[in-house]
């Protein structure tokens, strides 16, 4: 039977590999929404080749730019908000939703699609950072099938067991190896990292990504984001996580058994790949990515990862331990530092600083309800803005501007 799949994020990275995959299984899947930012001409073309039944943009004015793209009696029916987002990932007519919305604005929706009971395709790895044991729970409650599009966690979820249901001790698994490409910026020092600009930033060796994604993975914070959401996904502690860092980005994480054997998945760094294991899981199907040629790529070389001079790690994992809203603070000082370094108003070093100094003023909420989460974030928004204002005529060497 035909499958009817939901893109929230349509118009960004993952969103147009989603439809590429699409593209290439006509007869397998529908698409039934799509769901994007502001990029009316982009989705007016999607809409154009994938006639959704539904296309949400972020916002009114998005919406009416969209609609006057659109030809007279065009059959897709133009909405805008979070609200309606979150209906068209908890469609009755719909059993797939992709989650590529970037940062904080893909929770709502992303958990709707969850609460729904649909087959999650999880990219927007926030959402569970900011709320995962929420979100985890959801998921059961609604008989969701949660499956991550992060090329970690799907190499992760392809090298685990596959009756794993959240217990290293049963299938003997002694760690996750969680591989990190090291970004553009590997091996530089601090007073290097002082001078570099968001255009080196977004300049990814390996992958090719949104922008803010992109800053994560240059500052490590990505990783930082990425161990929290093995935590949640795989039910395990940052001390069962190693963070390897791997430059060639071919082996896309391990999974280290108690007799000594490790499974590995390897691929080209190309999204196609988890997104299309994603869609067709447990079966496979053709995803247009180029298959890999050991003898061109040689060598695989291996290190640990600098965490003096990228300290965003470590605070992914302090988040994770202080627990409850801290995570979630982690990821909206994260989203403003990182907007804010895009825009030339701090430096790259400044990223963590600002991230610290917002962390450190936070007085953790435990988290049984959606409400602390949403609070928190907002809070964390605010508080790193007055950190901005203070540094906006000579940054402090530790904010404390809070
Ligand atoms: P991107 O910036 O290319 O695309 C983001 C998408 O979100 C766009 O469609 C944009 O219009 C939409 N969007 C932004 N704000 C919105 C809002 N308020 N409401 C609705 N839609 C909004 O980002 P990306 O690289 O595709 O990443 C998307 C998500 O996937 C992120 O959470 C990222 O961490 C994750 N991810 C991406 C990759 C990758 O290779 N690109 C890999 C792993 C995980
Ligand atoms: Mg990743």
């Amino acid at each position: 039977m035909i499958q009817r799949i939901t893109v929230l994020g349509s118009t960004g990275s993952i969103g147009c590999n989603t439809l590429d995959v699409v593209r290439r299984h006509q007869g397998r899947y529908q698409v039934f929404a799509l769901a994007a930012g502001r990029n009316a001409a982009l989705m007016a073309q999607q809409i154009t080749e994938f006639t959704p039944r539904f296309a949400v943009m972020a916002d009114n004015d998005a919406a009416i730019a969209l609609q006057a793209l659109l030809p007279a009696g065009c059959a897709t029916t133009v909405l805008s908000g979070s609200a309606a987002m979150a209906d068209v990932a908890a469609h009755a007519d719909t059993e797939m939703v992709m989650a590529a919305i970037v940062g904080a604005a893909g929770l709502l929706p992303t958990l709707a699609a969850a609460r729904a009971g649909k087959r999650v395709l999880l990219a927007n790895k926030e959402s569970l950072v900011m709320a995962g044991p929420l979100f985890m729970q959801a998921v059961r409650d609604g008989g969701a099938v949660l499956l991550p599009i992060d090329s970690e966690h799907n190499a992760i979820f392809q090298a685990l067991p596959a009756d794993y249901r959240g217990d290293f001790t049963l299938h003997g698994i002694s760690k996750i190896l969680l591989t990190a490409s090291g970004g553009p910026f590997r091996g530089r020092t601090h007073a290097e990292l002082q001078q570099v600009t968001p255009a080196q930033a977004v300049a990814h060796p390996n992958w090719s990504m949104g922008q803010k994604i992109s800053v994560d993975s240059a500052t490590l914070m990505n990783k930082g984001l990425e161990l929290i959401e093995a935590c949640f996904l795989f039910n395990c502690q940052p001390a069962q996580v190693q963070v390897v860092v791997h430059p060639q980005s071919v082996i896309h994480s391990m999974v280290q058994y108690c007799d000594g054997s490790v499974l590995a998945q390897l691929g080209q760094p190309d999204m196609r790949t988890p997104i299309a294991y994603g869609m067709a899981w447990p079966q496979r199907i053709e995803a247009g990515v180029q298959a890999l040629d050991l003898f061109s790529i040689a060598r695989l070389d291996f290190e640990p990862a600098d965490e003096v001079n990228f300290p965003c790690l470590q605070l992914a994992r302090d988040a994770f331990a202080a627990g409850g809203t801290m995570p979630a603070v982690l990821n909206a000082a994260n989203e403003v530092a990182v907007a804010a370094f895009l825009r030339e108003q701090i430096g790259f070093t400044d990223i963590p600083l600002l991230i610290a100094a917002v962390m450190q003023q936070h007085t953790v909420q435990a988290v049984t309800e959606l409400a602390p989460v949403l609070e928190a974030d907002q809070w964390a928004r605010e508080c790193a803005g007055r950190w901005l204002l203070q540094a906006g005529t000579t940054l402090p060497e530790s904010g404390n501007a809070c």
